[in-house]
């Protein structure tokens, strides 16, 4: 079959891989229906994130169950299912306690972006739906499988409480999630720190009732402006950047929470200013697998539209179009479809 390479920074291939299969007894071999590319693949596609061999790429997935292990129970051939991007055994007490990315057993789920991907621990990892959804809930469905999750997580650890005013910093896919997110928990004001005009809109369409387009000790002074010195209740932060956390921390009031889901590249935290800021910091890869079940469940009655985020979408041997479409900030994010790849 043909999957998706990255060979070094810009060079994305479409090429001849080995087919995956079965290889311990508790994997699913997954028929993708459709896979997408995800702000983090931008960081060892700009250079970011040193490459020392050709790496096989995607880790955002919805399909088909072609072929299950002999020790896998739940998950059956024929079933609709989505995933996160790391595989969990789902029972270990750190599962158990709802942070199944932290898994004891966790493995990476690497090679989305091909037409057929092999997922450990697939009783574990993977969540069917009901029936097989019609096709227009495919991208709703595929955004559960990182963006909506990681915007979920980014709102439960920032605390969102009904009522609460709230910031977003980032307005990636994940970013604009988080707006909605804080909508869905009853947020009352939600400022979204955003700078593109097509994003600022999807994110009012989302909830957001402000935007804020300064960044840095403007953009905190903008906030501080907003909520009459006090600072915000919750804040998410989904950039990953020095200038990202620390607007975060300060953008918060005193007793208030940060939610942090951008993957750290060079930040650092300085201990007296944390101390003094008096706020709260939770974050992490989100445990995308715990809140699959609900999410299907609003993606199924229609309460949410999470694959509003993909504004472009490509037959998957035009993937490395996908890559630059994103980079050049020309798309949020790029949704890819096999159509008919073997
Ligand atoms: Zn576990």
């Amino acid at each position: 079959m043909r999957g998706t390479m990255l060979y070094c920074s810009g060079d994305v291939r479409f090429e001849e891989v080995a087919a995956p299969k079965i290889m311990v007894p508790t994997d699913a071999l997954v028929r993708i229906s459709a896979t997408c590319v995800c702000g983090s693949d931008l960081w060892p596609y700009r250079g970011l994130q040193k490459i020392e061999q050709p790496m096989p790429m995607g880790h955002e997935y919805c399909g088909i169950v072609e072929e299950v292990g002999s020790a896998v129970t739940v998950v059956k051939p024929g079933q609709f299912v989505i995933g996160s991007f790391f595989a969990s055994d789902n029972t270990c007490p750190y599962c158990q306690a709802g942070y199944q990315t932290s898994c004891l057993q966790r493995e990476f789920v690497g090679g989305a972006q091909s037409p057929l991907l092999r997922v450990p621990l697939a009783d574990g990892t993977l969540v069917a739906t009901g029936e097989v959804p019609p096709e227009e809930k495919i991208p709703d469905l595929l955004a559960l499988s990182d963006v909506m999750g990681t915007g979920w997580f980014a709102a439960e650890a920032a605390n969102v409480r009904p009522g609460a005013t709230v910031a977003v910093v980032g307005d990636g896919a994940v970013g604009l999630l988080g707006v909605l997110s804080a909508k869905l928990m009853g947020a009352e004001r939600i400022i979204a720190m955003s700078r593109h005009a097509s994003r600022q809109k999807l994110a009012r369409e989302f909830g957001a009732t402000d935007i804020v387009e300064e960044r840095g000790d403007e953009g905190v002074a903008r906030i501080k402006d907003l909520t009459k010195g006090i600072g915000v209740d919750s804040v998410l932060e989904c950039v990953g950047t020095q200038e990202a956390m620390m607007q975060a921390i300060r953008s918060t009031r005193p007793g208030g929470s940060v939610g942090y889901v951008g993957v750290p590249h060079g930040v650092e935290l300085d201990g007296q200013a944390l101390f003094f800021a008096h706020v709260r910091l939770h974050g992490g890869p989100a445990p995308v697998r715990r809140f699959l079940p609900e999410l299907i469940e609003m993606v199924w009655d229609g309460k949410i539209n999470p694959g509003r985020v993909f504004d472009l979408t490509l037959p998957l041997d035009q993937v490395a179009e996908g890559y630059r479409a994103m980079d050049e900030r020309r798309a949020i994010k790029t949704l890819l479809r096999p159509n008919g790849e073997a």
